[in-house]
């Protein structure tokens, strides 16, 4: 018998989650359905594996893009951001962006909308997972990247356009710049105390539920001062102010480890930061930083472990959050039941930890280092692994399912 469903509230800080929660989901275009099927599967049996049949998810769809086109002429039904910001959590698979304008962007719509501030990338090694460096297991980091500000702000004025010229000439005349070429493209990269704090405060609360030892704020506040450094400013000053007792900045500790059961908090220049990730991977937990250099360490650090195909990833603000597969559509596949399921498997993973369901969340990252260690994987992961089984999206979720624990 199907079970009715409650909805997932947010209150004080803290989800409140029933037994039986509704999770809008959407399954995404291109590949999106063959992962999607094998992605639910996984799911279901892993809450069924970790609460023994107590609790289950009510999965309910909405539709965006292609799917949605086809069905009601829309790319982005205003229903589905209703329902979405009606449940508060929701999973998606990749959509196809559409070319030619008019058109709204999900992921830009969703983080307007719902003020979803920070976008969190875990990046973790899998035994058995090709990759690039020889100690890929030593890279174990959590990702906070600031989701609203920075150049996602996308203040920027076309070279030789009239407001461009505009805007340099009242730089230049009333705020005193001196060297600014004419018919110069002009970008603007706000950045406020607000939006650092909130995002530097959920990374230092993420590192304190989670027992990790650090937090990192990268930033390139030596040649910008009054934006990235002051994010480095600003994050210090927070966790201080916010987290003194549960917090040490690296100045003050010793040994330049979790100090006392305080979570060291300490800061990089991005650039070196690129280079530390690669020498130094294992002094890196938590990392909590600005747009730009979020969108770069991001993808740098996943495809460090060989795991760009699986990077799951989460846009979170206060009580809303969408998790979602990195990687697009991947067109040429589509129906074959053939592409690699690990980016929204993983990324349901992160849904699990993030309502409190952690036990479904371990269950599956369980299956998941089974299927790899028995080497049944899909083709993207078998060209790469020597005496690997290719086998199908489905076979790839059954094994992972036979894994479960
Ligand atoms: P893509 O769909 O990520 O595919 C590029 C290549 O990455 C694929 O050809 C495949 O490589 C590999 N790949 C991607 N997903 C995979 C998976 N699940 N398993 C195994 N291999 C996978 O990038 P794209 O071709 O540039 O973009 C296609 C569409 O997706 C575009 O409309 C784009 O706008 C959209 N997109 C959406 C999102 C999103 O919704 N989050 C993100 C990025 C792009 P091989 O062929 O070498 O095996």
């Amino acid at each position: 018998m199907a079970v009715a469903g409650g909805k997932i509230d947010y209150q004080g800080g803290r989800w409140i989650v029933p037994d039986h929660p509704i999770i809008p989901f959407i399954e995404g275009d291109g590949t999106g359905a063959d992962i999607w099927r094998a992605s639910q599967r996984v799911f279901d049996a892993a809450v069924a594996k970790a609460f023994g049949g107590k609790r289950s998810i009510v999965w309910k769809e909405v539709l965006a893009g292609e799917k949605a086109f086809k069905a009601t002429g829309n790319w982005l039904p205003d229903e589905t951001l209703a329902v979405i910001r009606e449940h508060r959590v929701a999973i998606k698979g990749p959509l196809t962006t559409p070319v030619g304008g008019g058109m709204r962007s999900l992921n830009v719509a969703l983080r307007q909308i719902l003020d979803l501030y920070a976008c969190i990338r875990p990046v973790r090694w899998f035994a058995g997972v090709p990759a690039p460096v020889r100690e890929p297991q030593k890279l174990d980091v959590v990702i906070f990247r600031e989701n609203i500000e920075d150049v996602y702000a996308g203040i920027e004025f076309e070279a030789g356009s009239e407001k461009a010229d505009k805007l340099r000439d009242f730089l230049i005349d009333q705020l005193g710049v001196k060297t600014l070429r004419q018919g110069s493209a002009i970008g603007i990269k706000p950045m406020s105390k607000f939006g650092s704090q909130r995002l530097v405060a959920k990374a230092i609360q993420y590192a304190i539920d989670h027992q990790r030892p650090s937090i990192t704020l990268v930033h390139k506040g030596n040649i910008q001062k009054f934006t990235e450094g002051a994010f480095r400013d600003w994050g210090y000053q927070l966790a201080k102010e916010r987290f003194g007792g549960q917090t040490i900045p690296e100045a003050d500790a010793g040994s330049g480890t979790r100090e006392a059961g305080r979570v060291l908090i300490k800061d990089r220049i991005a650039d070196a930061m690129f280079q530390q990730v690669l020498l130094r991977p294992d002094e890196y937990s938590v990392i909590a930083t600005s747009n730009l250099n979020g969108d770069y360490l991001s993808d740098a650090c996943a495809a460090q472990v060989g795991g760009l195909g699986m990077a799951p990833g989460a846009n979170v603000g206060d009580g809303y959050a969408v998790f979602e597969a990195t990687h697009g559509t991947a067109p040429k596949y589509a129906g074959q039941d053939k592409v690699n399921p690990g980016s929204v498997i993983l990324s349901g993973v992160m849904m699990f930890e993030e309502i409190g369901w952690s036990a479904a969340g371990k269950a599956i990252i369980a299956g998941i280092e089974g299927a790899l260690a028995a080497k049944k994987v899909t083709y993207d992961l078998a060209r790469q692994m020597p005496g690997a089984t290719e086998v199908p999206t489905s076979t790839f979720a059954d094994a992972i399912i036979a894994h479960l624990k």
